[in-house]
């Protein structure tokens, strides 16, 4: 693959936990383009530098764009590896296809990413909890205003040493429960991973914030009664020894690491059920003292256990807001197989290079 080499490398900051999320990106960036004569073409390397686009560019306008996120790991042996890529991959290909984005070949996204891993693997913290997130973007670059579907797009991964997603870590997180704005509908954008779903969630997740909670708990917006997700994450609810998380019923986003969680769940006998379940459920079975564990589970946080849900005015702590057993188990689990201090029985490292 072509690599355009820069100059002047970047000053690294410390990569260390003080690294927070997605404040700093790496030297290089992949990219490859779109147009309907060419196909995907031009795949190459280059410096990541600010780039030049027209204002009646149609991502600006109308946000036909999509988006991943993965994480690379740096290994005891000093090796790379990507957690589950091919399940990104084909994401997001599902996400173009809502979008009326044209499908890209995976195998050359996944040499993109390998060669730029390599490059790049300088910016790789090894500090406990630390990764470099991957952001793979595509964006519609045909300029013209007018509502179709672009013509040309671009395709594009950077890279950015992260620390934990949470400014407080692993310190269970405050949920208010949503029940006015609505993230997405039946027929909407829910499962596909857009951008335009981010800047419909950001007004809830302000007012959120400015009442002291992490994030927002999403109800289905018909019926504002089942429970769908968080946001960032998927949430999963221990009531009475069974484990439920919503089911995907195409308004939410289908996570890779929800995937993930029940194949263990389920593999390690545990009651698991994938179904609709009502907040008016959840917060009953925190009255009555069988809500035992709540958690969230996404790529940028991992396993965020939940210690407080706010209903109606009301707040329902979550075992005393501590971490619960059955959150921790997934967390050592899942975590141990992408640092590679435990076996990966299921395959799900890839290793670069
Ligand atoms: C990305 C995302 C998740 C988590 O998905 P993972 O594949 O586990 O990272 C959950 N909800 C939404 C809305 C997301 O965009």
């Amino acid at each position: 693959m072509q690599v355009i080499p820069r100059t002047v490398l970047k000053q690294k900051p410390k990569l260390d936990s003080s690294l927070g999320f997605g404040q700093y990106f790496t030297d290089y960036m992949f990219t490859m383009k779109y147009t309907k004569e060419e196909g995907w073409h031009d795949a190459k390397i280059e410096p990541n530098e600010p780039v030049k686009f027209d204002l009646a560019t149609t991502i600006f306008h109308y946000a036909q764009g999509v988006f991943e996120g993965m994480k690379a790991f740096l290994q005891p042996d000093g090796s790379v590896c990507v957690f589950r890529p091919d399940e990104n991959w084909a994401r997001m290909n599902r996400s173009c296809e809502r979008m009326c984005i044209p499908q890209f070949p995976a195998e050359l996204a996944e040499e993109g990413l390998e060669e730029l891993l390599k490059l790049e693997k300088g910016w790789i913290p090894s500090a406990p909890g630390t990764a470099l997130y991957i952001r793979p973007t595509i964006v519609a670059t045909r300029v013209m205003l007018g509502v179709h579907a672009s013509t040309e797009y671009l395709f594009f991964i950077i890279l950015s040493p992260v620390g934990s997603y949470y400014a407080h870590g692993l310190e269970p997180t405050k949920l208010i429960v949503e029940s006015y704005y609505a993230r997405s509908a039946l027929g909407g954008t829910g499962e596909a991973k857009c951008l335009g779903n981010y800047a419909a969630s950001m007004k809830a997740g302000e007012e959120a914030e400015e009442k002291g909670f992490d994030q927002v708990l999403w109800l289905d917006s018909a019926e504002k009664k089942y429970v769908e997700e968080v946001g960032s994450m998927n949430i999963f609810f221990v009531i009475g020894g069974e484990v439920v998380t919503p089911a995907l019923v195409g308004s939410i986003l289908p996570g890779i690491t929800r995937k993930s969680c029940l194949q263990i769940l389920r593999d390690r006998g545990y009651r698991v059920s994938e179904r609709r379940i009502s907040i008016e459920e959840v917060v009953a079975a925190a009255e009555n003292g069988t809500l035992d564990e709540a958690f969230g589970t996404g790529t940028a946080a991992v396993i965020s256990p939940v210690g407080l849900i706010r209903y109606q005015g009301k707040d329902y702590p979550i075992n005393g807001g501590r971490m619960g057993e059955i959150t921790r188990m997934l967390y050592d689990t899942i975590t141990g197989i992408q640092y590679g201090t435990k076996e990966d029985v299921y395959g799900w490292r890839k290793y670069i290079g």
